[in-house]
């Protein structure tokens, strides 16, 4: 009888090949997520370290930056979306959408769940707007990256050190969330004090000077020369 029990789940294993093609769903701290993957698009080592990914950084994201976030989530592998990831508006405002082709090519790359689930988190109400540059919420998506990834090192992934002429504040994504990170060890609580002004749609330029003391122009230059300094002295 014992033995029956230990062989019983080798067989349903073997039995169902594509068992990762059903729903999984899992709640961890007050978080349900559902992974989606109808295709059987992704190899379990993959899927199992995109959900543990996700277990790692949203709830800590949420807890830090909007407790009333999403308590409900998806992830879905949709091998008919061309990019490499993204969370929608409205009903999918709660879905991060991932090309499993990219995740074939960069297996590593798993904390892109840590940026799109800071996008859920955002949960803003415009996009590529006044109230909501792109550049600003996509910078603060890297930025969260940075701080709560579990492996950007393994994925390639890593804020750069060093500011390319060509590079602005409005760069976004990883170049603003380099910014930011500076910006944020000199004045503690400014990412914070963005995120909330973003998601009740306050949010405009002059928000920099009221937290740093100074515009968001002249923040970037002082921003480039401490970089030229710290690269010299490198
Ligand atoms: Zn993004």
């Amino acid at each position: 009888m014992r033995l029956r029990c230990l062989i019983a789940p080798v067989v349903v294993l073997l039995a169902v090949p594509a068992a990762h093609a059903a729903d999984i769903q899992q709640t961890r701290e007050g978080v349900t997520l559902t992974y989606q993957d109808p295709s059987a698009s992704t190899v379990a080592d993959v899927r199992d370290r995109i959900i543990a990914t996700f277990f790692s950084t949203y709830p800590r994201e949420r807890a830090d930056f909007h407790p009333g976030a999403p308590a409900r989530v998806r992830i879905v592998m949709d091998p008919a979306y061309d990019g490499v990831a993204y969370v929608g508006e409205k009903e999918k405002s709660a879905t991060i959408t991932i090309n499993p082709r990219w995740l074939q090519k960069h297996p590593n790359d798993t904390d892109l769940v840590t940026h799109e689930a800071m996008h859920i988190v955002q949960g803003y109400p415009g996009y590529a707007s006044e109230q909501a540059p792109s550049w600003l919420v996509e910078g603060i998506a890297d930025y969260a990256r940075d701080v709560y990834g579990v492996d950007n090192a393994s994925g390639g992934w890593a804020l750069p050190t060093q500011v390319k002429p060509e590079h602005n504040v409005d760069t976004g994504y990883r170049v603003t969330g380099a910014f930011l990170k500076w910006s944020e060890a000199a004045h503690p609580g400014l990412v914070k004090a963005l995120d909330g002004a973003l998601r009740q749609g306050r949010y405009t330029p002059s928000l920099w000077k009221q937290h740093t003391g100074t515009e968001l122009p002249a923040l970037w230059d002082a921003y480039v020369a401490a970089q030229a300094a710290a690269a010299r002295k490198a």
